[in-house]
């Protein structure tokens, strides 16, 4: 392939990706910047994908959405990395207020609008992670809207109507549950399994994760994904946080890259972030 040619492909793909992944295409924030060879890594799913784009469900069996929580920084950045460099975007949730107790350090909204540029899927991770269970109804109900309204006011492009809402602790109930999905499209808890039905529509859903801490999580993961990948299929949603030796139940970076190799060398599997599955379909 000759060189002029190779631009206007890298072109006209860099628009149809900017077009797939990019759940509000009049936003400019949003940009996803992809190297040649990640690029030409997803031509065959762009190519697949472009004509039928929010127009069906996925025709993968398996889809895999490890959800990264609470916003460490060092972590996160280079999550991001690593799932850049495999032409995927990683599935980022963040605190608005998230304080000063945490033992590494957590990002800022300048960071987080940083990594929504790059493309990544930037969603809300509570107010400032109270428990919600802990406190009265309307007091938590507020809560869910102050996390709303912030993000709304703070991170370009974001409505919450569109956007991912994550307990913190993963702790529910059916009340919390049913106001968070009057304010946002998905809300993820604690599941009694981490495999959800794959959406066939862009309406408001409740789904169930797993997650394992506080020591390194990743046998646990590396057993429940693999049990995962032999089942029939679904959605599999594993709530992680950071890297190495950051934040509760960590994941080795060097792991990460190792399951996102094997995860993007499957045709039958497709690893997302727990946004798009829902916002690619049709309403
Ligand atoms: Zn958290």
């Amino acid at each position: 392939m000759c060189g002029s040619v190779d631009r206007i492909i890298a072109t006209r793909f860099t628009r149809s990706l900017i077009a797939i992944f990019n759940p509000e295409p009049h936003d400019k924030w949003v940009r996803f910047h992809l190297t040649r060879r990640q690029l030409l890594a997803n031509v065959g799913y762009a190519a697949a994908a472009l004509p039928f784009a929010n127009m069906f469900p996925s025709r993968k069996t398996h889809i895999v959405t490890l959800s990264f929580d609470d916003g460490f920084k060092k972590s996160f950045f280079r999550t991001a990395e690593i799932y850049e460099s495999f032409g995927l975007r990683g599935c980022f949730n963040v605190i608005a207020k998230p304080g000063e107790n945490w033992k590494n350090p957590i990002g800022n909204i300048d960071d987080w609008n940083r990594l929504k540029e790059r493309g990544h899927e930037v969603m809300a991770h509570t107010y400032d992670h109270t428990n919600l269970t802990e406190i009265p109804l309307a007091e938590a109900k507020r809560h869910i809207d102050r996390c709303a309204d912030y993000f709304e006011k703070h991170l370009h492009g974001f409505k919450a109507s569109e956007s991912v809402y994550n307990f913190a602790y993963n702790a529910s109930n059916p009340d919390l549950d049913n106001y968070a999905l009057t304010r946002f499209l998905v809300v993820r808890t604690q599941g009694n399994t981490a495999v959800n039905p794959i959406p066939t529509h862009r309406k408001p859903v409740l789904i169930g994760c797993w997650s394992q801490g506080p020591e390194n999580g990743q046998a646990f993961l590396d057993k429940a994904i693999n049990d995962f990948l032999a089942s029939p299929g679904g959605w599999f949603v594993y709530n992680t946080h950071g890297l190495d030796e950051e934040g509760w139940g960590p994941i080795g970076s060097v792991y990460l890259d190792g399951l996102l190799k094997r995860l993007t060398a499957m045709p039958n599997v497709e690893v997302l972030p727990a946004g798009e599955v829902v916002l690619r379909l049709r309403p």
